[in-house]
Order: structure tokens, then sequence, then C-alpha cells
């Protein structure tokens, strides 16, 4: 018999959420409006999941006794690895209460003897980004609001200029009749970078910010060349100007130009971006919410950057979890600086995220990552991942960074 509202209520709840969420019937009036529990109600984790898609892209949906569910996404490189490597901490997370997600975080980072690179701090990320997910929906909040946001309402966003989103910033490669094959390239090959980023400024104007990604792709010679060539022409920033597995050789480049070089998206946790703050290698950090750690990482990276007066311009190619993570991330921290593909919408969820309005994405109010994944969608898209090809010099068949 329900006795009174109180009571009705939590009976609600617990057919709309599972047993648990009859635990605490005595703090019912401490429950936020619309919070599925009460912060001293108990939940655990009872079930991970992975789907790896045929674009590449890996979600890990997390499943409690409450019947709250959170997503997160990882790695799209070594995709099915990183799917099968989030299963494996079901050994440890199945069971726990999902709430303490900075002490799930170093659980996992801390209990494993081999740490870092790309696949497990990648399995980190989308675990923590679920567990993040599920948390804001424990309290009905956004997950800004748990890490003391908001700090803005709106992310600036880079990606296609369009006067119906008001984009106004964008990025491109350095752009000649081939890509950049050989170790040292000549004035032919810069001249032609130097002519179609000229048109480039000259079609969009001095009113649009043109960041130049070099995609690692560039040999340390070449990018000399181009970073001194294209500087009349006031890029933006320069992007992973060389591979970004000598630091020091990036920090040389740093210092022969007033451009401001950006890295991060191929750096892991916060001993990645300590070298490149410390050596002064970037002064645009672009870390990946999907494999850089998570929600988790991203504050922390971002309260090393902000002690150098850097600013996070979060990467970004991914799906619906990584977009909604990183505008969690922006609306926590004080330094960030743009949001990179701000201007496409995203066919996963239930509902579409905000549209972008005068270059600026509203960050999502709704609880933990602000959106509803729609799981059926994604079982559509279920299947053998994209694979990547290597990339030759058609000259003589070597292999070159792409
Ligand atoms: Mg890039």
């Amino acid at each position: 018999m329900i006795q009174n509202k109180s009571n009705r209520r939590s009976w609600l709840r617990a057919m709309l959420y599972g047993p648990a969420a009859l635990v605490g019937l005595n703090a019912a009036s401490s429950i936020a409006k619309g919070a599925p529990i009460s912060p001293k109600d108990k939940i655990k984790v009872t079930k991970l999941e992975t789907f790896v898609l045929k674009n590449s892209w890996v979600f890990v949906k997390i499943s409690t006794d409450a019947g709250i569910v959170g997503w997160g996404e990882m790695l799209k490189d070594d995709a099915k690895a990183c799917a099968a490597g989030a299963l494996e901490v079901g050994d440890y997370l199945i069971g726990k209460d999902p709430r303490p997600v900075l002490h799930h975080w170093q659980a996992i980072h801390r209990g494993a003897f081999y740490r870092g690179g790309p696949i497990k701090s990648a399995i980190s990320s989308g675990i923590d980004q679920a567990l993040w997910d599920i948390t804001g929906k424990c309290y009905d909040v956004p997950v800004y609001k748990l890490l003391g946001g908001p700090t803005r309402h709106s992310a600036f966003v880079y990606g296609v200029p369009d006067p119906v989103t008001g984009v106004r910033a964008m990025k491109v490669g350095p752009r000649a009749a081939r890509q950049a094959f050989k170790y040292t390239e000549g004035k032919k090959f810069i001249d032609e970078v130097v002519e179609r980023f000229a048109a480039l400024r000259q079609k969009y104007g001095d009113g649009v910010d043109i960041g130049l990604d070099f995609h690692g792709a560039v040999q340390p010679t070449t990018a000399s060349l181009l970073i001194k060539a294209l500087e009349p022409y006031h890029p933006w920033f320069y992007e992973e100007v060389v591979q970004a597995l000598n630091v020091d050789v990036m920090a040389d480049l740093a210092k022969k130009t007033h451009i401001p070089l950006a890295t991060g998206e191929r750096i892991f946790l916060k001993w990645g971006f300590r070298e490149i703050l410390e050596k002064g290698a970037a002064m645009i950090l672009q870390p990946d919410v999907n494999y850089a750690g998570g929600i988790t990482e991203l504050k922390v990276i971002a309260g090393m950057a902000e002690a150098y007066y850097a600013p996070l311009a979060p990467h970004n190619p991914n799906g619906p979890c990584s977009l909604a993570a990183s505008l969690q991330i922006a609306a926590c921290i004080p330094n960030f600086m743009v949001q990179e593909r701000g201007d496409r919408e995203y066919d996963l969820l239930a509902e579409p995220l905000p549209p972008v309005r005068d270059g600026y994405r509203p960050i999502p109010t709704g609880p933990g990552l602000g959106i509803t994944i729609d799981e059926n969608r994604i079982m559509d898209e279920v299947g053998e991942p994209r694979e990547y090809k290597t990339q030759y010099d058609p000259d003589d068949g070597s292999v070159v960074d792409w």
C-alpha cells in the first residue's frame, strides 16, 4: 500500500529503476527533483557491454541495478582491442558503486602493472565517461555541476564556416598538389602550400580563424620551412607539426615561430601533457576525451595547462559521447579555447544536441553527459570496423606518415 506522496514516488522509482531505488526510503525527501535515486541510496554496477561500429567508433555501456545506464566512447584505432579490454575491467567494476569515479580511475590505472598508451588509456577513458554519465543521472545534474561548473554556457567550435551556424573558425592541412611525401620538400612544394593557404585566407578574410594541421605527416625539416613561409598569412595555430614521439623536436620548432603550436591527439594521460608543457612544445593542448584519460583526466590536464597559461582545444573526430563529454569539460574548466567538430549533428541520439548558433554550441544541461543514446541506432551500425590503410610514397613505394 502506498501511504503518502513521498512513498508513492519511491514506489514509482522502484518500478522504473529496480529494487535498489527502494533503498533509503527514509531519505526520500532528499531526492532532487527528477533524480532517480537519493545520494544515500545504494547502487551497483551489474554489467559492461561494448559496441564496435562499422565506422570504427567504439562505445561502452555500463548498467546498474538501479536501472540507470551510462555510456562512454573509446579510441577508434584498435577498436576491437579497446572493446575487449573494457570488458575485462568488468572483473573489477561489477558489484561496485559506480559513483566514486576518481577512485575507480585510480584503481583501473594503478591496478595495472603496464600503464598508459593508447589502448589502456582509451579503456579508462570510455569507462570514466560512462561512470560520470551514471553519477550525473543518479543526482539529476550534468557532469559539469559535479565538477564545479558551469564556467561557461556555450562552447566556441570550429568546423566549416557557415552563415547559418555562425561557425567562423576552421582547420585545414598544408595542401599542395600532393602530400608531403619527402623528408625535405623543395621550393616548388613549399610555394604551392603557401599559394593555396593564401587563397584560403583571401576567400574567407581575416575574420575567419584558420588552423593548420600538419597531422604529424610532415618531417621536421619540411615543417620548419612551412612554418616560416606560412607565417605572413597568420594561421590560427600549427597543429602536430611533427610526430609527437620526440617532444624535443616539437619544442625546437615552437621556438622558431610566434604562431602557437597545438598538439595532443596522440598524447596520453597527465604524464604525456606534463612533458609538452614543461618543454614548451605547444601552447594549445588538444587532449581527446576518448583516450587521454576521460573526463577525470582532462580536468587534471586543464589544471596543469592553466599553470602555463595554456588553453585546451579538445580533439574530437568521434561520436556523440565524445562530443558531449568534451562539452562537459568545456563547462567545468576556465581555460577552454575551442571544440573540434562542432558543426556535425549525430544520428545515434534519441534527441539531437542543441544546434550551433553564432559559432557556439550550447552546453548540454541534461543529467550525466546530457545526451540520450539510442541503442537501436547503435545496434544498426555495429559491424566490422573500418580498416586503416598504410600510405606510400608513389615514387618509390616507401611508407610515409599520414
Ligand atoms: Mg589533428
